[in-house]
């Protein structure tokens, strides 16, 4: 039987993961990784953190060194972005008109920032950050310091990047729609403790307000919000979320709804293509619903699970949302999800004030996520506690004597 060719479109975490996977296994046909951007495959995280601020290099974020991919006979095609899917053909049409036949196929497209739409738009020095390249920029307009940045949108990007623009020595100030930062993704009460942080550290902050539009000639001044304030601006950074690239699988007719529709062993309504990281929507064996999770660990673990799926392996992508973040002296690991109206009641052990705590979110009891603050080797114990739909003795839950592990 001739070998098989697989083919990979989207060259970042979940599409690498996915090549190294097929090898580990064994798999011995082909492997083409296709990726849009020009750089190799690398991790997004230090874009807003260490790379940002200086303290990690280009180098550092890559998840192969460049020789792993011909000693793994990884065809990886840089610059070169899938156009369309002929599933009948069974082939992958590139930009430069290659048409790349494929026995399975792994849709790793991820996600893009989503964009304002609003008057000035178009200004310079209105920055989204997504890639390296956009970091490299981004941190040339940081870095020298003393310049007054304003960030649309207070969440999980917005608050990085508002950490490293005043950690440079920047005027600071964020505009967030919803009444806290991060709202939609940790509720109110841990909102709170995120913006008590920025304001520490000098950072103005603005809630119930949105962008109307952006004044400038050329070079943006000035922001204008949706209350009809005027905030003087020489560098704008816009986290208002992102899309999942799902272009290619619109077109090529497969089910699509916030995400490409995948089951718990991320394969898509056509058989022979799969769907993993950012742009998949999937069912969640554990949480009992369907998510598309935009997390590194989802990526890299997604990415994985997905290969194994190509080769016929009977696996499904079980992992609980896992998130983490670094802000000033904040440092925390998230596990779950813990969006209002996913928990009616917040606990926690330890000092919050003293940013060194374990925040548990229950549900009728039930641990649905934590978050561990400045508090470190729990993570393994937080997931068992939720993945057990444990319904812990909240007493002995807030007791740090109280070993994790017991009641996990
Ligand atoms: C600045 C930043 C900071 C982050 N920090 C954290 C963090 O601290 N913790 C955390 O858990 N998560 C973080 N994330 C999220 C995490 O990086 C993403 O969840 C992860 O990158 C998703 O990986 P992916 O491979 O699914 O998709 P992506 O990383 O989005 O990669 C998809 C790739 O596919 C390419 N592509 C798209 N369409 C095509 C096409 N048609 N043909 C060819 N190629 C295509 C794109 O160009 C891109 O290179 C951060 C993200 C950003 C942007």
């Amino acid at each position: 039987m001739p070998l098989e060719t697989f083919v990979i479109v989207g060259a970042s975490l979940a599409g690498a993961k996915a090549a190294e996977t097929l090898r580990q296994e064994g798999f011995e046909g082909r492997v083409v990784l296709v990726g849009e951007e020009v750089e190799r495959p690398y991790e997004r995280p230090p874009l807003s953190k260490g790379f940002l601020l200086g303290n990690d290099s280009r180098e550092s974020a890559h998840v192969h060194s460049a020789e792993w991919y011909e000693a793994h006979r990884v065809e990886l095609r840089v610059g070169t972005a899938a156009t369309s899917l002929d599933r009948a053909a069974h082939e992958a049409v590139l930009a430069s008109g290659e048409r790349l036949r494929y026995d399975r196929l792994l849709l790793a497209t991820g996600a893009s920032p989503r964009r304002l739409a609003v008057p000035g738009a178009k200004l310079q020095g209105i920055h989204y950050l997504r890639t390296l390249q956009d970091a490299a920029v981004l941190r040339e307009a940081l870095s020298p310091g003393g310049r007054r940045v304003v960030v649309a949108g207070a969440g999980w990007i917005g608050l990085e990047t508002a950490a490293a623009a005043r950690t440079y020595g920047n005027d600071v100030t964020v505009i967030e729609p919803d009444p806290c930062p991060l709202h939609r993704h940790v509720g109110p009460e841990i909102g709170g403790v995120f913006a008590d942080l920025h304001r520490r550290h000098g950072v103005n902050l603005r809630f119930d307000q949105g962008v109307a539009g952006f004044w400038g000639a050329g070079q943006v001044s000035a922001v204008v919000t949706s209350g009809g304030a005027e905030i003087p601006a020489d560098v704008v950074i816009v986290g208002i979320g992102a899309r999942p690239n799902t272009d290619l699988a619109d077109d090529a007719g497969l089910e699509v709804s916030d995400g490409v529709l995948v089951d718990a062993s991320l394969r898509t309504s056509d058989p022979d293509i799969y769907a993993a990281g950012d742009v998949a929507a999937f069912y969640h064996p554990v949480l009992g619903r369907r998510v598309r999770v935009e997390h590194w660990a989802n990526a890299l673990d997604g990415g994985q699970v997905a290969a194994r799926a190509m080769l016929g392996q009977d696996v499904v992508h079980s992992s609980l949302p896992y998130f983490f973040t670094d802000q000033y002296e904040l440092s925390m690991e998230m596990s779950g999800l813990a969006s209002p109206g996913d928990y009616d009641e917040i606990v926690y052990r330890g000092e919050v004030d003293s940013l060194e705590f374990i925040a548990f979110w229950l549900d009728a009891g039930r641990v649905v996520a934590a978050m561990n603050v400045n508090v470190w080797d729990v993570t393994d114990d937080l997931r068992r506690l939720i993945a057990g739909a444990v319904r812990p003795d909240p007493a002995r839950l807030t007791d740090p004597k109280t070993p994790l592990a017991e009641l996990a």
